[in-house]
């Protein structure tokens, strides 16, 4: 019986690189690398040896025959991955062998180089898939900088804590933090503890992997309204980030609206409507739990500018929500666009066939007193409404303006970066402008991650993103764009720095 990929799947092809049959894809070097929402095992090929389920850093594989509960699904997923391609049996005559593609070395520096110093800020998956890139491939003396004192970035402080499977990749980066090559610099701010042109003086590279930290705005009247509140700050709350007071989210709505439909509003989602008996005991932050057994919420709303088949969560964080006991997932019918799109539509328009429709009266309070989640389509935001206090949402539609009455509306709409003082920032897209990772116009300084790329893509998508900045990074070194030069200790050097402060 063949091995699956399941819910948490990180994409971040460790299991292809340890699969001795080639039967996982789409690998790193397939076009549709990057752009699927998962990798799949091909049950026909796989040999059941289970090394990639050894090697997932976020336990996401298992035997297809022992999945259970809602992970069933993952059987006929991976295999429907596989089911309208060519057999690989067709194009290879061996099909259990690896077709290895021709060795590349592109990642080394010649050994008559000295070892280069290089700084890396963020310590989030960005960072650290570079630090891993570094220290596998190079020679390099490699400084992690982090302005918080605890480091993790994103893992740490963004993925929900009822997600422990892909909270567990923190443990394999944390591994690179006792590298002898390796030396941390927890609670160093750039711009405030230390500047971009002292950090490029003591090296001879930096990496900027500072994420997107701040959250993008609608621009609606009445966003400032309290009861108006980004969800970045809830995930913030609820990871107990350091920068979010414990009292930053304000629970007594009874109806909660959460604008976007991307992963972020699914967690935030789910951990709101969550018994909090089942938070107990992970990583949620006790003040978050705390109030939560006394919060008023009974009905979140997820709201989508589009229609279900242009959601932009993942599928398996769609079926994870709606498998979940005890918390129905029902869909607003109000717009035949979206019935229409579900009874005949593929693909995520049909992931949510199964779920109870309701044509709902948004101008009263949820009706029940259980919890449920309500997604409702094809309804883009107007305004925010209120006086003092946020009182509900102005959507537009096709069943033209409607107000849903909510006392707490939740921005999910995404991530922004903030501009790094001394370097370069483009503030319509808040990424630093770079080519190929090498920022441009400053010689020296590289980005990875949402800061070079924009906020999305999942934790593996940095993997790829953090190959190609290095690539970059020692193409400048062999080439001899970016000379490196043999000095002192880089850490004892700011180290030094810091007292003379
Ligand atoms: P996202 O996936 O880009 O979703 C943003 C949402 O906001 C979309 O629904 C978008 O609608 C909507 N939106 C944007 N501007 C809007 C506007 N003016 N009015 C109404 N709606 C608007 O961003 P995210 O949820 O912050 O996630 C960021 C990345 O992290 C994603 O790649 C996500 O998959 C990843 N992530 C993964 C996980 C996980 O795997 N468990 C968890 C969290 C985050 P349109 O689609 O119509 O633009």
């Amino acid at each position: 019986m063949a091995f699956a990929i399941t819910q948490t799947c990180c994409n971040d092809a460790t299991c292809v690189s340890v699969c001795p049959v080639n039967c996982i894809h789409p690998t790193p070097d397939e076009p549709d690398f990057g752009t699927t929402e998962m990798l799949y095992v091909d049950p026909d090929t796989c040999i059941d040896c289970g090394a990639c389920a050894d090697a997932c850093p976020v336990d996401a594989i298992f035997p297809a025959d022992l999945l259970t509960g809602p992970l069933q699904v993952y059987a006929g997923i991976n295999a429907a991955f596989y089911a309208d391609r060519e057999p690989v049996a067709s194009v290879d005559p061996a099909p259990n062998f690896h077709r290895w593609s021709p060795p590349t070395f592109d990642r080394a520096i010649p050994s008559d180089f000295a070892p280069p110093d290089i700084a890396v800020v963020g310590t989030g998956p960005a960072g650290m898939y570079a630090v891993e890139d570094l220290l596998l491939h190079t020679n390099a003396r490699v400084t992690l900088i982090d302005r918080l004192p605890v480091a993790g970035g994103l893992v740490r402080y963004g993925v929900a804590p009822d997600h422990p499977a892909t909270k567990r990749i923190g443990e394999t980066f944390s591994r690179l933090h006792e590298h002898p090559r390796l030396k941390m610099r927890l609670g160093t701010e750039i711009g405030r503890d230390v500047s971009v042109d002292e950090l490029a003086e003591r090296h001879d590279a930096v990496v900027y992997a500072v994420g997107a930290s701040s959250a993008r705005r609608l621009g609606l009247d009445g966003e400032d309204l309290p009861g108006s509140i980004a969800a970045t700050t809830v995930v913030a709350w609820y990871n107990g980030h350091p920068d979010v007071p414990a009292n930053a989210v304000d629970l007594s709505a009874e109806r909660v609206v959460l604008v976007g439909t991307g992963n972020v509003a699914l967690d935030v989602a789910r951990i709101l409507t969550a018994d909090p008996d089942d938070l107990a005991g992970t990583t949620i932050a006790p003040h978050a739990l705390e109030r939560l057994r006394t919060s008023k919420i009974r009905e979140v709303v997820l709201l989508a500018r589009r229609g279900p088949e242009d959601a932009a969560y993942t599928s398996p964080e769609l079926l994870a929500l709606a498998g979940r006991a005890g918390v129905p997932l029902v869909v607003d019918d109000a717009d035949p666009r979206t019935t229409a799109a579900i009874d005949v539509g593929t693909g995520k328009a049909a992931l949510l066939r199964d779920l109870g429709r309701e044509t709902v009266d948004w101008t009263v309070a949820p009706g029940s007193d259980a919890r449920r989640i309500v997604l409702r389509f094809h309804s883009a935001p107007a305004e925010i409404v209120g006086d003092t206090q946020v009182r509900g949402l102005r959507v537009t539609g096709q069943d033209g303006t409607v107000e849903i009455a909510a006392g707490q509306v939740v921005r999910a709409v995404g991530y922004r970066g903030v501009p790094v003082p001394g370097l370069p920032f483009d503030d319509d897209r808040g990424t630093i402008p770079n080519t190929a990772g090498r920022v441009d116009g400053r010689s020296g300084a590289y980005v990875v991650g949402w800061i070079k790329r924009g906020p999305s893509g999942g934790i593996g998508a940095n993997r790829t993103c953090a190959r190609e900045t290095v690539a970059t990074l020692l193409e400048d070194i062999t080439s001899g764009a970016l000379p490196v030069r043999a000095r002192r200790s880089p850490v004892a050097a700011l180290a030094a720095r810091f007292r003379e402060r």
